[in-house]
């Protein structure tokens, strides 16, 4: 059997709530890649009550970032399992440019294409009631959004029925200091990937079965034209 075609990894940058887990989740599925959140991991570490989960909660629950140590040995871990070999979609990672520089290096070490970055555009009001919305399904994942996306049943995930709940840093007074982190540190970022002509920016405010739709014809799209540069 043919090997599946690699695609280049990406990454989905903008600023919490601006729909990057929601669309990682639904672009992966379509590319065959898996999609590798940080944010993810590093709730279930501290569901499970590892050490890393231990240090990584209080950290989160203040809306500040983990270290750059911390985040860029798990992701190491993580891509290099073998499912990550025809590609994977980062959402969450890398948050500053150190964590993009070492990521660099990680792919550039093992022989692989570099990064291409999606920016997500969204107006600072969306984005509050986007993340005061949210609410995800305990059983499957499944995010909701109480004013944009409402389940059937309130507090039920239409899928399997599992409870709804609120992320702990999904409150008001956390939120605004994610966006300010947001601003500080990952805003230098989207200049990185710019330098590098490897950014591609989406308008974030369309409903998320027409931005995943939007989003696959510009990957698509990118993947022809580096096609016929080459
Ligand atoms: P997220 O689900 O991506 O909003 O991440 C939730 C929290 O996990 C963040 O507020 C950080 O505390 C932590 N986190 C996730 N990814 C990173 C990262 N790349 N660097 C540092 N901290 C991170």
């Amino acid at each position: 059997m043919a090997a599946a075609p690699s695609i280049r990894p990406l990454v989905f940058l903008g600023p919490p709530g601006a729909g990057k887990g929601t669309q990682a989740r639904s672009v992966a599925e379509r590319l065959g890649v898996p999609q590798i959140s940080t944010g993810d991991m590093f709730r279930d570490h501290a569901a499970r009550g590892t050490d890393l989960g231990r240090q990584a909660k209080a950290v989160m629950e203040r809306g500040e970032l983990v270290s750059d140590d911390i985040v860029v040995g798990m992701v190491a871990e993580r891509i290099a399992r073998p499912d990550c070999a025809n590609g994977f979609i980062l959402d969450g990672f890398p948050r500053t440019v150190p964590q993009a520089e070492r990521l660099e290096a990680l792919l550039a070490q093992s022989g692989r294409p570099s990064v291409l970055a999606v920016n997500f555009n969204l107006s600072y009001t969306n984005l509050v009631r986007r993340l005061t919305g949210r609410r995800t399904c305990v059983l499957c994942g499944e995010i909701y959004n109480i004013y944009f996306r409402p389940p059937k049943a309130e507090g039920r995930c239409d899928r399997d029925g599992g409870e709804l709940t609120q992320r702990a840093d999904d409150r008001e007074e956390v939120i605004r200091e994610r966006l300010s982190a947001y601003e500080r540190q990952t805003q230098p970022l989207i200049d990185f990937y710019r330098q590098r002509r490897a950014l591609l920016d989406v308008d974030a405010e369309a409903p998320p079965e027409e931005l995943t739709r939007r989003l696959l014809a510009l990957l698509a799209e990118e993947k022809q034209s580096a096609g016929s540069a080459a």
